[in-house]
């Protein structure tokens, strides 16, 4: 019987965890804020913003929305950014990306405090993450990780192949893996038999972004097939890399899209917020 990863319900469980430790936190009189930079006024990029501020009062996190016109200079959000590392009120810092054309995302997320890195894509934090430090690890693979050792499934001694290299997804995932004792294999465009090296995997992560890619002449019977694609398919209709319909017979545990990944980045952005707490010594 496959088994479907629910990632509303994990994300849900950690979500109500965060809220617990937030409440325990109130007790003795510290509040955690949250600081959200949104430039532009991209409406996915709103629509990602306001379930980001949704998770935090779902979980005691207050949350700070700073709108900033789309002719933002470099210079402003840069003097914004630093503003708020200072600001001794705030205990995360978010800049929503993709930034509008003409503003260099990588100079901003070098100028957020690693301290108040909540995204973790914070040249420090990843590599704290490379060298087994403690620091803010990105969401959406620290929620994959959370999904994995939820339901069960193994990950000593077993091969992993993640396909995708990208620095929020793919690479970040790699290290995370590493650190779970798997035998990792990064796969990217350049790949040669992209088939045959999924169909190595054990635990199969797809972060490439192309709808329905990965049938299953890509999976090994029984393998553990986790999706992180949000993409559209002919008829508009989000869906995974993975062709669900056709992989769900042969997979062992399978996570929808939507509903699987998905959710569990915004989670692990309410439980990296929790982490500041400890990360900038308050507890
Ligand atoms: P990127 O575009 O940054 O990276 C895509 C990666 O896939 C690249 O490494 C690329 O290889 C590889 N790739 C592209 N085409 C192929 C192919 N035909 N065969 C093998 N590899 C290929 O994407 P992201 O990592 O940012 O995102 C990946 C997916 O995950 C997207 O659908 C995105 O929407 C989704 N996502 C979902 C999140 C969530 O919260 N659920 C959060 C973040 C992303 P190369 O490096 O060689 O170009």
């Amino acid at each position: 019987m496959t088994k479907i990863i629910d990632g509303k319900l994990i994300s849900k469980q950690i979500k109500d965890e965060v809220r617990e430790e937030t409440r325990i936190l109130e007790e003795k009189g510290i509040r955690l804020t949250l600081a959200v930079v949104q430039v532009g006024e991209d409406p996915a990029s709103t629509v990602y913003v306001r379930n980001k501020q949704k998770a935090c009062e779902y979980t005691g996190i207050a949350s700070v929305k700073i709108a900033m016109p789309a002719e933002t200079t470099q210079k402003e959000l840069l003097s914004k950014v630093r503003e708020l590392n200072e600001d001794s009120s705030i205990n995360g810092i978010l800049v929503q990306l993709p930034l509008p054309k003409g503003l260099d995302a990588n100079e901003v997320i070098r100028a957020i405090s690693p301290l108040k890195d909540v995204d973790g894509f914070h040249p420090q934090s990843v590599g704290a993450l490379s060298i087994g430090l403690p620091g803010f690890k990105s969401c959406t693979p620290a929620g994959i990780i959370e999904l994995i050792k939820r339901s069960g499934i193994e990950t000593e001694g077993r091969e992993c192949v993640i396909v995708g290299r990208s620095n929020i997804v793919g690479k970040p995932m790699a290290m995370m893996m590493i650190r779970e004792n798997a035998t990792v294999t990064v796969a990217h465009s350049r790949t040669v038999d992209l088939p045959a090296v999924c169909r190595r995997a054990d635990i199969l992560i797809t972060a490439v972004g192309r709808a329905k890619m990965f049938n299953r002449e890509y999976v090994k019977p029984g393998a553990a097939v986790i999706d992180c694609g949000m993409n559209r398919d002919e008829n508009g209709k989000l869906c995974g890399d993975v062709d669900y319909e056709d992989v769900f017979p042969v997979a062992s545990a399978i996570t929808p899209v939507p509903g699987g990944v998905g959710p569990m980045t915004v989670a692990m952005l309410m439980k990296n917020c929790l982490d500041s707490a400890r990360i900038q010594g308050i507890v």
